[in-house]
């Protein structure tokens, strides 16, 4: 079953807080809604569970419309950032719950409870009461609670925001688990953490000030961004201000070579270039390498595998993921960079996420 957001607009006392959004996620779909706090997200979410109610457009489950259905007859599983366990409640009788609000047999309850423990590795714990659980296992039965009543959609709200960074990368991998052994379930995610949503999305929507700003797969959003806010958000990127002419730019000064097919010579647009595809000079490759910057190292940061540069060119930082570099620069030597006209892409002049 998959949801469809028709033009749905949320507002509190009058204040816009969701603007005709209109969003489509495919039955067994993988959505995150990905955008800073305030941006939406968990307003969408709940005006698909129906905890909010639209002040226009319709929500529907399957392609029907749900809108005036109350929460507990959509047939949707929820997980929020707190766990929101009943306290007094054993792990079995949490998980209990949402069967026991609809009626559902002793004995089926008993399978269906069983059958969700198992799958969120919590089996062991069905005796134990919330205050017994570390935090990600009290994520986990929160998920069983969700799952227990065989939902085809679920929604998660930032689960995994309230653990620390090592609980948060293993539950992330259970989830993406999950995903594969319920192909059929549509799951919306809403996350500010672009790691999570890169890793776990089939496709992510991008929400800012309300409104959607883009949708794609990861790699789409990430390679091929149609606006500068979606750039910054989804993956990091150099966004410099550009003047457009034929068959380049003009950045501080210098012509840049990139594809400026669709835009207007003498245009003012932002050049979207990632840091792992900026290079320095001399680069291994024979002969010096095309659209050169030359600026001064304010910053080095040791990543591991690369380093990344923090180049000042004419007042504009440059970021330059280097790989392999045994003689790094220093903080202010002179250097040169380049990137290929390929790995540029030209967006409208507009707002970045800082
Ligand atoms: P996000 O999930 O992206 O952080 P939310 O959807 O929670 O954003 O909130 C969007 C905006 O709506 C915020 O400015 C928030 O303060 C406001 N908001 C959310 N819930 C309420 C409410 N119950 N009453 C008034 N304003 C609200």
């Amino acid at each position: 079953m998959g949801i469809r957001f028709d033009s749905v607009t949320v507002a509190y006392d009058g204040n816009v807080v969701l603007d005709a959004l209109d969003l489509t996620v495919e039955p067994g779909e993988v959505m995150a809604l990905l955008g800073p706090s305030g941006s939406g997200k968990t307003t969408a979410l709940r005006a698909v569970a129906g905890f909010v109610r639209p002040v226009a457009g319709r929500v529907l489950l399957g392609g029907r419309d749900v809108t005036d259905l109350p929460p507990y007859r959509r047939g949707i599983g929820m997980v929020v950032q707190q766990y929101a366990l009943f306290p007094h409640m054993r792990v079995d009788e949490n998980v209990a719950f949402g069967l026991r609000a609809r009626r559902v047999s002793k004995g089926e309850t008993r399978q269906r409870v069983a059958e969700a423990l198992e799958m969120t590795g919590m089996a062991a714990y069905a005796r134990r009461h919330p205050r017994e659980l570390s935090g990600g296992q009290q994520q986990r039965v929160a998920i069983a609670r969700a799952l227990a009543i065989r939902p085809d959609v679920l929604l998660l709200d930032e689960p995994l925001s309230a653990l620390d960074a090592q609980l948060r990368s293993g539950m992330l991998a259970e989830l993406a688990r999950l995903h594969r052994e319920l192909p059929d379930v549509c799951m919306l995610y809403v996350t500010h953490d672009q790691v999570e949503a890169l890793t776990l999305a089939d496709r992510i929507a991008v929400m800012d000030k309300a409104r959607l700003q883009a949708c794609g797969t990861p790699r789409e959003l990430y390679r091929a961004p149609t606006d500068a806010f979606t750039a910054s958000f989804v993956g990091g990127a150099n966004l410099v201000p550009v003047t457009v002419g034929s068959g380049g730019v003009s950045f501080a000064g210098t012509e840049l070579k990139v594809d400026t097919r669709g835009v207007v010579a003498g245009a003012r647009a932002t050049l979207c270039v990632r840091p792992h595809v900026v290079g320095l000079e001399p680069g291994p490759e024979q002969g010096p390498g095309v659209n050169q910057l030359t600026g001064v190292v304010r910053e080095i940061q040791w990543r591991g595998a690369t380093h990344r540069l923090y180049v000042e060119v004419d007042g504009h930082t440059v970021m330059a993921d280097v790989r392999e570099l045994r003689d790094p620069p220093v903080h202010g030597d002179s250097v040169t960079l380049h990137f290929a006209p390929e790995d540029a892409v030209l967006l409208p002049a507009g707002v970045t996420h800082e």
